[in-house]
Protein backbone atom coordinates (compact mmCIF):
# COMPACT_ATOMS: atom_id res chain seq x y z
CA UNK A 1 0.00 0.00 0.00
CA UNK A 2 1.06 3.73 -0.81
CA UNK A 3 1.49 5.82 2.54
CA UNK A 4 -1.74 6.37 3.90
CA UNK A 5 -4.31 9.00 3.67
CA UNK A 6 -5.78 10.14 6.95
CA UNK A 7 -9.52 9.82 6.72
CA UNK A 8 -11.38 13.17 5.71
CA UNK A 9 -14.40 15.09 6.21
CA UNK A 10 -17.52 13.90 4.32
CA UNK A 11 -18.36 17.08 2.91
CA UNK A 12 -16.01 18.46 1.43
CA UNK A 13 -13.78 16.87 -1.79
CA UNK A 14 -10.25 16.25 -0.09
CA UNK A 15 -7.41 17.64 -2.27
CA UNK A 16 -5.23 14.75 -3.79
CA UNK A 17 -2.72 13.41 -0.97
CA UNK A 18 0.85 13.98 -1.16
CA UNK A 19 2.31 12.63 -4.59
CA UNK A 20 0.05 10.35 -5.85
CA UNK A 21 -2.09 11.00 -9.28
CA UNK A 22 -4.92 9.19 -8.63
CA UNK A 23 -7.33 8.08 -5.80
CA UNK A 24 -10.12 5.47 -4.45
CA UNK A 25 -12.89 7.66 -2.28
CA UNK A 26 -14.22 4.82 0.01
CA UNK A 27 -17.31 5.95 1.63
CA UNK A 28 -17.61 4.32 4.63
CA UNK A 29 -21.36 6.17 5.23
CA UNK A 30 -22.65 4.13 2.18
CA UNK A 31 -20.73 1.41 3.08
CA UNK A 32 -23.03 1.68 6.67
CA UNK A 33 -26.19 2.27 4.63
CA UNK A 34 -25.69 -0.97 2.52
CA UNK A 35 -24.67 -2.69 5.48
CA UNK A 36 -28.07 -1.72 7.23
CA UNK A 37 -30.22 -2.52 4.12
CA UNK A 38 -29.04 -6.16 3.89
CA UNK A 39 -29.50 -6.67 6.99
CA UNK A 40 -32.92 -5.51 7.16
CA UNK A 41 -34.01 -7.73 4.13
CA UNK A 42 -32.31 -10.79 5.30
CA UNK A 43 -33.77 -10.55 8.59
CA UNK A 44 -30.83 -12.91 10.23
CA UNK A 45 -27.77 -12.37 11.21
CA UNK A 46 -24.84 -11.77 8.86
CA UNK A 47 -21.30 -11.78 7.85
CA UNK A 48 -19.79 -9.32 5.91
CA UNK A 49 -17.38 -10.65 3.27
CA UNK A 50 -14.02 -8.89 2.84
CA UNK A 51 -12.06 -10.36 1.23
CA UNK A 52 -9.83 -9.79 -1.30
CA UNK A 53 -8.69 -6.51 1.11
CA UNK A 54 -12.42 -6.27 1.09
CA UNK A 55 -13.05 -5.91 -2.81
CA UNK A 56 -10.75 -3.45 -3.49
CA UNK A 57 -12.03 -1.04 -0.59
CA UNK A 58 -8.90 -1.73 2.08
CA UNK A 59 -10.38 -4.40 4.88
CA UNK A 60 -9.51 -2.07 8.17
CA UNK A 61 -11.86 0.22 7.17
CA UNK A 62 -14.46 -1.72 5.79
CA UNK A 63 -14.44 -4.80 8.52
CA UNK A 64 -14.80 -1.90 11.25
CA UNK A 65 -17.26 -0.16 9.18
CA UNK A 66 -19.48 -3.60 9.01
CA UNK A 67 -18.89 -4.19 12.85
CA UNK A 68 -20.43 -0.96 13.84
CA UNK A 69 -23.41 -1.29 11.66
CA UNK A 70 -24.23 -4.83 13.33
CA UNK A 71 -22.48 -7.50 11.34
CA UNK A 72 -21.42 -10.25 13.62
CA UNK A 73 -19.45 -12.02 10.99
CA UNK A 74 -16.43 -11.56 8.85
CA UNK A 75 -15.68 -13.48 6.08
CA UNK A 76 -12.30 -13.88 4.15
CA UNK A 77 -11.16 -16.82 1.76
CA UNK A 78 -7.77 -17.14 2.72
CA UNK A 79 -6.05 -17.74 6.12
CA UNK A 80 -3.65 -15.25 5.55
CA UNK A 81 -6.28 -12.85 5.04
CA UNK A 82 -7.82 -14.04 8.30
CA UNK A 83 -4.85 -13.64 10.07
CA UNK A 84 -4.49 -10.18 9.11
CA UNK A 85 -7.95 -9.40 10.21
CA UNK A 86 -7.48 -11.00 13.10
CA UNK A 87 -4.26 -9.14 14.00
CA UNK A 88 -6.13 -5.45 13.11
CA UNK A 89 -9.22 -6.38 14.83
CA UNK A 90 -7.05 -6.99 18.36
CA UNK A 91 -5.04 -3.60 17.29
CA UNK A 92 -8.56 -1.95 17.25
CA UNK A 93 -9.77 -3.44 20.58
CA UNK A 94 -12.22 -5.67 19.18
CA UNK A 95 -13.47 -8.52 21.40
CA UNK A 96 -12.49 -11.90 20.06
CA UNK A 97 -14.92 -14.57 20.82
CA UNK A 98 -14.41 -16.40 23.91
CA UNK A 99 -13.76 -19.99 24.56
CA UNK A 100 -17.19 -20.83 24.54
CA UNK A 101 -18.86 -18.95 21.33
CA UNK A 102 -21.78 -17.38 22.42
CA UNK A 103 -21.26 -14.33 22.99
CA UNK A 104 -20.97 -11.05 20.99
CA UNK A 105 -17.60 -10.79 20.10
CA UNK A 106 -17.69 -10.85 15.57
CA UNK A 107 -15.97 -14.36 14.29
CA UNK A 108 -14.39 -15.01 11.60
CA UNK A 109 -14.53 -17.76 9.10
CA UNK A 110 -11.99 -18.62 6.11
CA UNK A 111 -12.34 -21.60 3.97
CA UNK A 112 -9.15 -21.62 1.84
CA UNK A 113 -6.67 -23.36 4.00
CA UNK A 114 -3.14 -24.52 3.02
CA UNK A 115 -2.84 -27.93 2.36
CA UNK A 116 -0.54 -29.90 4.55
CA UNK A 117 -0.23 -33.16 6.37
CA UNK A 118 -0.58 -33.35 10.09
CA UNK A 119 3.30 -33.74 11.27
CA UNK A 120 3.59 -30.09 9.41
CA UNK A 121 0.47 -29.23 10.87
CA UNK A 122 1.29 -29.63 14.24
CA UNK A 123 4.62 -28.06 14.11
CA UNK A 124 5.52 -25.19 16.11
CA UNK A 125 5.49 -22.66 13.49
CA UNK A 126 2.15 -24.10 11.68
CA UNK A 127 -0.35 -21.87 10.03
CA UNK A 128 -3.15 -23.90 11.37
CA UNK A 129 -1.47 -23.41 14.61
CA UNK A 130 -1.69 -20.02 14.07
CA UNK A 131 -5.17 -19.87 12.77
CA UNK A 132 -6.33 -21.51 16.03
CA UNK A 133 -4.26 -19.31 17.92
CA UNK A 134 -6.21 -16.10 16.46
CA UNK A 135 -9.76 -17.56 16.88
CA UNK A 136 -10.96 -18.18 13.61
CA UNK A 137 -13.62 -20.50 12.63
CA UNK A 138 -12.71 -22.65 9.80
CA UNK A 139 -14.17 -24.34 6.81
CA UNK A 140 -13.20 -28.36 6.34
CA UNK A 141 -14.41 -30.32 3.00
CA UNK A 142 -12.18 -33.47 3.01
CA UNK A 143 -10.31 -36.30 5.60
CA UNK A 144 -7.11 -35.04 4.53
CA UNK A 145 -8.30 -31.32 5.83
CA UNK A 146 -9.63 -32.40 8.96
CA UNK A 147 -6.39 -34.80 9.43
CA UNK A 148 -4.44 -31.74 9.41
CA UNK A 149 -6.61 -29.58 11.43
CA UNK A 150 -7.06 -32.38 14.24
CA UNK A 151 -3.39 -32.64 14.38
CA UNK A 152 -2.95 -28.64 15.01
CA UNK A 153 -5.83 -28.31 17.39
CA UNK A 154 -4.13 -31.51 19.28
CA UNK A 155 -0.65 -30.12 19.09
CA UNK A 156 -2.44 -26.51 20.38
CA UNK A 157 -4.56 -28.31 23.04
CA UNK A 158 -7.50 -26.32 22.00
CA UNK A 159 -10.80 -27.22 20.21
CA UNK A 160 -11.24 -26.14 15.82
CA UNK A 161 -14.50 -24.26 15.65
CA UNK A 162 -15.62 -25.56 11.57
CA UNK A 163 -18.27 -25.30 8.85
CA UNK A 164 -18.41 -28.28 7.39
CA UNK A 165 -18.75 -26.98 3.35
CA UNK A 166 -20.82 -29.50 0.94
CA UNK A 167 -20.86 -29.77 -3.06
CA UNK A 168 -24.26 -28.55 -3.54
CA UNK A 169 -24.14 -28.19 -7.15
CA UNK A 170 -21.44 -25.69 -7.81
CA UNK A 171 -18.61 -28.09 -8.21
CA UNK A 172 -15.88 -26.09 -6.84
CA UNK A 173 -15.26 -26.87 -2.99
CA UNK A 174 -17.56 -28.99 -0.62
CA UNK A 175 -17.50 -32.58 0.01
CA UNK A 176 -20.10 -34.32 -2.64
CA UNK A 177 -22.49 -36.39 -1.14
CA UNK A 178 -20.71 -39.88 -1.92
CA UNK A 179 -18.01 -38.63 0.55
CA UNK A 180 -19.70 -37.32 3.44
CA UNK A 181 -21.07 -39.80 5.33
CA UNK A 182 -17.17 -40.88 5.94
CA UNK A 183 -16.25 -37.40 6.38
CA UNK A 184 -19.12 -36.87 8.89
CA UNK A 185 -18.25 -39.61 10.61
CA UNK A 186 -14.49 -38.72 11.07
CA UNK A 187 -15.70 -35.62 12.55
CA UNK A 188 -17.68 -37.02 14.81
CA UNK A 189 -14.93 -39.11 16.17
CA UNK A 190 -12.71 -35.84 16.08
CA UNK A 191 -15.28 -33.87 18.33
CA UNK A 192 -15.63 -37.09 20.74
CA UNK A 193 -11.65 -36.47 21.53
CA UNK A 194 -12.39 -33.09 22.09
CA UNK A 195 -10.21 -31.48 19.04
CA UNK A 196 -12.90 -30.38 16.51
CA UNK A 197 -16.11 -28.53 17.00
CA UNK A 198 -18.82 -28.69 13.80
CA UNK A 199 -20.11 -25.40 14.49
CA UNK A 200 -21.91 -25.07 10.91
CA UNK A 201 -23.00 -26.60 7.77
CA UNK A 202 -22.81 -24.18 4.69
CA UNK A 203 -22.68 -24.37 0.90
CA UNK A 204 -22.70 -21.37 -1.72
CA UNK A 205 -24.68 -20.84 -4.56
CA UNK A 206 -24.18 -21.10 -8.60
CA UNK A 207 -26.34 -19.30 -10.23
CA UNK A 208 -28.20 -16.46 -7.08
CA UNK A 209 -28.49 -14.29 -9.98
CA UNK A 210 -30.75 -16.51 -11.89
CA UNK A 211 -33.77 -16.57 -9.40
CA UNK A 212 -35.65 -18.29 -12.10
CA UNK A 213 -33.56 -20.75 -13.20
CA UNK A 214 -34.27 -23.24 -10.65
CA UNK A 215 -30.85 -23.69 -9.57
CA UNK A 216 -30.90 -22.72 -6.17
CA UNK A 217 -34.10 -25.04 -5.09
CA UNK A 218 -31.66 -27.57 -5.93
CA UNK A 219 -28.56 -26.32 -3.81
CA UNK A 220 -31.49 -26.51 -1.30
CA UNK A 221 -32.72 -29.82 -1.73
CA UNK A 222 -29.04 -31.25 -1.88
CA UNK A 223 -28.54 -28.99 1.31
CA UNK A 224 -31.29 -30.43 3.05
CA UNK A 225 -29.82 -33.93 1.84
CA UNK A 226 -26.29 -33.32 3.32
CA UNK A 227 -28.22 -32.08 6.12
CA UNK A 228 -29.48 -35.64 7.12
CA UNK A 229 -26.38 -37.08 6.81
CA UNK A 230 -25.25 -35.15 9.13
CA UNK A 231 -27.35 -35.54 11.44
CA UNK A 232 -27.31 -39.26 10.96
CA UNK A 233 -23.47 -39.26 11.74
CA UNK A 234 -24.92 -37.40 15.13
CA UNK A 235 -23.45 -33.84 14.44
CA UNK A 236 -25.24 -31.17 15.57
CA UNK A 237 -24.09 -27.58 13.31
CA UNK A 238 -26.16 -24.54 14.71
CA UNK A 239 -24.96 -22.42 12.04
CA UNK A 240 -26.82 -23.24 8.71
CA UNK A 241 -25.71 -20.94 5.67
CA UNK A 242 -25.93 -20.44 1.98
CA UNK A 243 -26.48 -17.38 1.04
CA UNK A 244 -24.09 -14.63 -0.67
CA UNK A 245 -25.61 -11.57 -1.25
CA UNK A 246 -27.47 -12.76 -4.67
CA UNK A 247 -29.30 -15.13 -2.49
CA UNK A 248 -29.79 -13.08 0.78
CA UNK A 249 -32.17 -10.48 -1.82
CA UNK A 250 -33.57 -13.22 -4.58
CA UNK A 251 -33.75 -16.61 -2.52
CA UNK A 252 -35.26 -16.19 0.99
CA UNK A 253 -35.20 -19.80 1.14
CA UNK A 254 -31.37 -19.83 1.37
CA UNK A 255 -31.32 -17.21 3.87
CA UNK A 256 -30.95 -19.44 7.18
CA UNK A 257 -29.11 -19.10 10.06
CA UNK A 258 -26.48 -16.15 8.44
CA UNK A 259 -26.06 -14.92 5.16
CA UNK A 260 -22.80 -13.65 3.19
CA UNK A 261 -22.67 -10.30 1.96
CA UNK A 262 -19.58 -9.47 -0.17
CA UNK A 263 -21.22 -7.46 -3.20
CA UNK A 264 -24.23 -5.91 -1.91
CA UNK A 265 -22.02 -4.15 1.24
CA UNK A 266 -20.04 -2.04 -1.39
CA UNK A 267 -22.90 -0.87 -2.97
CA UNK A 268 -23.21 -3.20 -6.10
CA UNK A 269 -25.91 -5.58 -7.53
CA UNK A 270 -25.06 -9.01 -7.62
CA UNK A 271 -26.38 -8.81 -11.61
CA UNK A 272 -27.57 -5.58 -12.70
CA UNK A 273 -29.85 -7.37 -15.02
CA UNK A 274 -31.90 -8.55 -12.67
CA UNK A 275 -32.08 -5.27 -10.16
CA UNK A 276 -29.78 -2.36 -10.72
CA UNK A 277 -27.94 -1.24 -7.77
CA UNK A 278 -30.10 2.10 -7.26
CA UNK A 279 -33.18 -0.03 -7.67
CA UNK A 280 -32.50 -2.40 -4.92
CA UNK A 281 -31.25 0.81 -2.78
CA UNK A 282 -27.75 0.04 -2.71
CA UNK A 283 -25.26 2.96 -2.76
CA UNK A 284 -21.93 2.53 -4.46
CA UNK A 285 -18.87 2.90 -2.34
CA UNK A 286 -16.31 3.63 -4.74
CA UNK A 287 -15.12 6.35 -6.79
CA UNK A 288 -11.88 5.96 -8.75
CA UNK A 289 -10.37 9.46 -9.64
CA UNK A 290 -7.51 11.10 -11.05
CA UNK A 291 -6.24 14.51 -12.37
CA UNK A 292 -5.75 15.36 -16.00
CA UNK A 293 -1.99 15.47 -16.08
CA UNK A 294 -1.70 16.91 -19.63
CA UNK A 295 -4.19 18.69 -22.24
CA UNK A 296 -3.61 18.45 -25.97
CA UNK A 297 -4.89 18.73 -29.13
CA UNK A 298 -4.31 16.27 -31.86
CA UNK A 299 -4.68 16.38 -35.89
CA UNK A 300 -7.18 14.46 -37.51
CA UNK A 301 -5.96 11.18 -38.50
CA UNK A 302 -3.67 11.20 -36.12
CA UNK A 303 -3.50 7.09 -34.17
CA UNK A 304 -2.79 7.39 -30.42
CA UNK A 305 -1.00 5.21 -28.13
CA UNK A 306 0.56 1.91 -28.76
CA UNK A 307 -0.79 0.45 -31.85
CA UNK A 308 -2.47 3.26 -32.93
CA UNK A 309 -5.60 1.62 -32.81
CA UNK A 310 -7.75 4.43 -32.45
CA UNK A 311 -6.91 7.19 -35.06
CA UNK A 312 -9.12 10.92 -34.65
CA UNK A 313 -11.56 11.40 -36.48
CA UNK A 314 -11.14 14.86 -36.75
CA UNK A 315 -8.75 17.55 -35.00
CA UNK A 316 -9.90 16.65 -31.29
CA UNK A 317 -8.74 18.04 -27.72
CA UNK A 318 -7.62 14.82 -25.88
CA UNK A 319 -6.71 14.68 -21.96
CA UNK A 320 -3.87 12.09 -20.30
CA UNK A 321 -5.07 10.04 -17.00
CA UNK A 322 -2.54 8.46 -14.75
CA UNK A 323 -3.90 5.27 -14.36
CA UNK A 324 -3.16 1.95 -16.36
CA UNK A 325 -3.45 -1.46 -16.26
CA UNK A 326 -1.06 -1.74 -13.53
CA UNK A 327 -3.84 -0.01 -11.57
CA UNK A 328 -6.40 -2.14 -12.28
CA UNK A 329 -7.91 -0.81 -15.67
CA UNK A 330 -8.54 -3.42 -17.66
CA UNK A 331 -6.72 -3.51 -20.88
CA UNK A 332 -10.18 -4.79 -22.17
CA UNK A 333 -11.39 -1.09 -21.76
CA UNK A 334 -8.86 0.50 -24.81
CA UNK A 335 -11.12 2.75 -26.88
CA UNK A 336 -14.30 2.35 -24.75
CA UNK A 337 -13.96 2.62 -21.09
CA UNK A 338 -16.13 5.46 -19.88
CA UNK A 339 -14.66 8.77 -17.82
CA UNK A 340 -16.22 11.88 -17.13
CA UNK A 341 -14.87 14.95 -16.66
CA UNK A 342 -16.19 17.92 -15.60
CA UNK A 343 -19.70 16.78 -16.81
CA UNK A 344 -18.42 15.79 -20.19
CA UNK A 345 -18.82 11.76 -20.41
CA UNK A 346 -15.54 11.05 -22.66
CA UNK A 347 -13.97 7.92 -23.04
CA UNK A 348 -10.75 6.00 -23.39
CA UNK A 349 -9.01 6.38 -26.72
CA UNK A 350 -6.51 3.76 -27.92
CA UNK A 351 -5.05 1.13 -25.84
CA UNK A 352 -4.59 0.97 -21.96
CA UNK A 353 -1.03 1.55 -20.75
CA UNK A 354 0.61 0.06 -17.94
CA UNK A 355 0.41 3.46 -16.16
CA UNK A 356 -1.71 5.68 -18.56
CA UNK A 357 -4.54 5.89 -20.61
CA UNK A 358 -5.77 9.07 -23.11
CA UNK A 359 -9.36 9.91 -23.08
CA UNK A 360 -11.03 11.57 -26.72
CA UNK A 361 -12.52 15.40 -24.88
CA UNK A 362 -14.13 16.37 -27.84
CA UNK A 363 -13.66 18.24 -30.97
CA UNK A 364 -11.11 20.73 -31.27
CA UNK A 365 -12.83 22.90 -34.15
CA UNK A 366 -16.19 24.13 -34.67
CA UNK A 367 -17.88 23.75 -38.14
CA UNK A 368 -16.20 26.98 -39.79
CA UNK A 369 -12.65 25.51 -38.60
CA UNK A 370 -12.42 27.84 -35.82
CA UNK A 371 -10.58 26.69 -32.95
CA UNK A 372 -12.47 25.46 -29.96
CA UNK A 373 -11.16 26.02 -26.34
CA UNK A 374 -10.00 23.14 -24.68
CA UNK A 375 -13.14 21.58 -22.76
CA UNK A 376 -10.70 20.47 -19.98
CA UNK A 377 -7.89 21.83 -18.00
CA UNK A 378 -4.68 19.77 -16.72
CA UNK A 379 -5.87 19.36 -13.42
CA UNK A 380 -9.34 18.81 -13.18
CA UNK A 381 -10.87 15.55 -12.14
CA UNK A 382 -11.34 12.45 -14.15
CA UNK A 383 -13.83 10.01 -12.60
CA UNK A 384 -13.13 6.28 -13.86
CA UNK A 385 -16.26 5.01 -11.97
CA UNK A 386 -18.44 6.18 -8.67
CA UNK A 387 -21.70 6.89 -7.49
CA UNK A 388 -23.35 9.27 -9.75
CA UNK A 389 -24.90 11.26 -7.14
CA UNK A 390 -22.56 10.84 -4.45
CA UNK A 391 -20.45 14.08 -5.58
CA UNK A 392 -23.30 15.71 -7.13
CA UNK A 393 -21.68 15.81 -10.37
CA UNK A 394 -23.17 14.59 -13.79
CA UNK A 395 -21.24 12.18 -16.14
CA UNK A 396 -20.18 9.89 -13.18
CA UNK A 397 -19.63 6.47 -15.16
CA UNK A 398 -20.37 3.39 -13.14
CA UNK A 399 -18.60 0.46 -12.34
CA UNK A 400 -21.60 -0.99 -14.09
CA UNK A 401 -20.75 0.67 -17.46
CA UNK A 402 -17.53 -0.06 -16.63
CA UNK A 403 -17.97 -4.27 -16.56
CA UNK A 404 -20.42 -3.64 -19.74
CA UNK A 405 -17.64 -1.98 -21.45
CA UNK A 406 -15.33 -4.48 -20.82
CA UNK A 407 -16.90 -7.65 -20.79
CA UNK A 408 -16.67 -8.47 -16.97
CA UNK A 409 -18.54 -8.04 -13.84
CA UNK A 410 -18.20 -5.47 -11.73
CA UNK A 411 -16.95 -7.38 -8.65
CA UNK A 412 -13.72 -7.97 -11.41
CA UNK A 413 -13.61 -4.06 -11.89
CA UNK A 414 -13.56 -2.60 -7.79
CA UNK A 415 -11.67 -5.85 -6.89
CA UNK A 416 -9.00 -5.65 -9.46
CA UNK A 417 -7.53 -1.61 -8.44
CA UNK A 418 -3.99 -2.02 -7.91
CA UNK A 419 -2.46 -1.24 -4.61
CA UNK A 420 -0.57 1.46 -6.13
CA UNK A 421 -3.74 3.62 -5.68
CA UNK A 422 -4.20 5.25 -2.68
CA UNK A 423 -7.54 4.65 -0.75
CA UNK A 424 -8.96 7.64 1.14
CA UNK A 425 -11.98 7.13 3.45
CA UNK A 426 -15.35 9.17 3.82
CA UNK A 427 -18.19 9.38 6.09
CA UNK A 428 -19.12 7.47 8.92
CA UNK A 429 -15.81 8.75 11.38
CA UNK A 430 -14.17 7.36 8.49
CA UNK A 431 -14.36 3.59 9.91
CA UNK A 432 -13.66 4.76 13.79
CA UNK A 433 -17.36 3.97 14.40
CA UNK A 434 -16.91 0.64 16.09
CA UNK A 435 -18.17 0.74 19.52
CA UNK A 436 -17.57 -2.45 21.38
CA UNK A 437 -21.16 -4.17 21.86
C1 LIG B 1 -17.18 -14.17 -2.27
C2 LIG B 1 -18.07 -15.07 -1.50
C3 LIG B 1 -19.24 -14.57 -0.90
C4 LIG B 1 -19.77 -13.17 -1.15
O1 LIG B 1 -20.41 -13.15 -2.41
P1 LIG B 1 -21.16 -11.86 -2.92
O2 LIG B 1 -21.83 -12.30 -4.17
O3 LIG B 1 -20.10 -10.84 -3.18
O4 LIG B 1 -22.10 -11.43 -1.86
C5 LIG B 1 -19.95 -15.41 -0.06
N1 LIG B 1 -19.56 -16.69 0.14
C6 LIG B 1 -18.47 -17.21 -0.45
C7 LIG B 1 -18.10 -18.62 -0.20
C8 LIG B 1 -17.69 -16.43 -1.30
O5 LIG B 1 -16.62 -16.96 -1.89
Amino acid sequence: MPPSTAPEASAARPSLPGAATSRAVIDLEAVAHNGRLLAQVAGVPWMAVVKADAYGHGLGPIALTALSVGASWLGVAQLAEALALRALLDEADVDRPAGEPSGQAPRILTWLLPVMDPARAAAEDSPLRAALAADLDLSVSTLPQLEALSAAARAQATTARLHLKVDTGMSRGGAMAEDLPALAAALRQAEDEGVVDVVGLWSHLSRADEPTSGSTEQHLERYRQAEQIVQEAGLRPSIHHLAATGGLLWHPDARMDLVRAGIGLYGLSPDPSVATSSELGLQPAMRLESALVQVKRIDAGQAVSYGGTWCAPTDRWVGLVPLGYSDGIPRAAGSTGPVGVDGIMSSIVGRVCMDQVVIDLGPARDETGALLPAPAQVGDTAVLWGAPDAVGQEAVPTADEWAQACGTINYEIVTRLGARVPRCYVGAEAGGGYARP
